[in-house]
């Protein structure tokens, strides 16, 4: 069933684990997404970009897809639909009154001041309709470089203001993360993780999950994290078996048979960032 992450945020930070929010694509994607948690007893969010949205074909089109495929398919693990990394108050409003259950306003490239007060006209409109809010500060990059560079981390005292000043639900921070696969050796910083944790009292997020081995997504959760956002990893182990299996099948021409080539490996990623991040059996 479709859930706010409230609920879910409070028994993880409790049971000191996190969530996976994973990426969906298409149809598919969200089929193997809930089939694969749901075998786990794992909640999900099931996080959707707005160009992927747009792939989709709108945000209704996603909300029913979600909606029907929970129900078809006899899915009773709690499912979070999301709407990740919006950059306007209009694609929020949008996945809310289409049924979302959460979103997520990133204002991060603007200043500290713009993305104040756009996050406040999202939170006010998230709020009435009971819709939960992330919002992001610092830059979380997004091309596997540029995470030894300081002016992209989080500022402590920033991130205290921000949170106070917007009354947001969740809080994702830059702390040397970045999204796509890390191109160099990641430079995690747990200690600024763990001082914003402490000063801004709120479930934290972490993006850019992909290629962090257990022991750093351990750390990300010890420090307060409570979702932690996976997209790369799942793209790339699907793609690689499609490929595979289009190399030794050059005759079929069946998309199904294509798109389901992938589907294993898929559910393989999946069921093993679950079991990293504690979410199994904690239905
Ligand atoms: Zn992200």
């Amino acid at each position: 069933m479709l859930v706010n992450s409230n609920e879910l945020f409070n028994a993880a930070l409790k049971g000191g684990y996190a969530i996976p929010a994973y990426n969906v694509n298409n149809l598919e994607w969200i089929k193997f997404v809930l089939e694969a948690c749901q075998e786990d007893n794992s909640p999900v969010i099931l996080a959707v970009t707005p160009k992927s949205i747009q792939y989709f074909g709108g945000y209704k089109v996603v909300y029913n897809v979600v909606n029907s495929l929970i129900s078809e398919l006899n899915i009773n693990i709690p499912v979070v639909l999301h709407l990740d990394h919006a950059k306007d108050f209009d694609s929020c409003k949008k996945a809310i009154d289409a049924g979302f259950t959460s979103v997520m306003i990133d204002a991060s490239l603007k200043t500290f001041e713009q993305n104040v007060d756009i996050t406040n006209k999202v939170m006010d409109y998230a709020k009435k309709r009971g819709v939960n809010v992330e919002a992001e500060l610092g830059v979380i990059k997004t091309d596997g470089y540029g995470i030894n560079d300081r002016a992209y981390y989080s500022d402590l005292e920033d991130s205290k203001n921000f949170v106070i000043q917007t009354g947001i639900d969740s809080f994702a921070p830059s702390i040397g993360n970045v999204h796509g696969f890390y191109k160099e050796n990641d430079n995690l910083d747990f200690d600024l993780l763990g001082a914003i944790c402490k000063e801004v009292k709120i479930p934290l997020v972490l993006h850019g999950g992909s290629n962090l081995d257990e022991n750093k997504l351990k750390a990300a959760v010890f420090c307060g994290v409570v979702k932690v956002n996976f997209n790369t990893d799942l793209m790339h182990a699907w793609s690689l078996a499609v490929r595979e299996y289009l190399k030794k099948n050059v005759d079929v021409y069946d998309p199904r048979k294509i798109i389901l080539s992938g589907e294993d490996a898929l559910k393989e990623v999946i069921h093993k960032k679950n079991c990293m991040i504690g979410s199994k059996n904690r239905k």
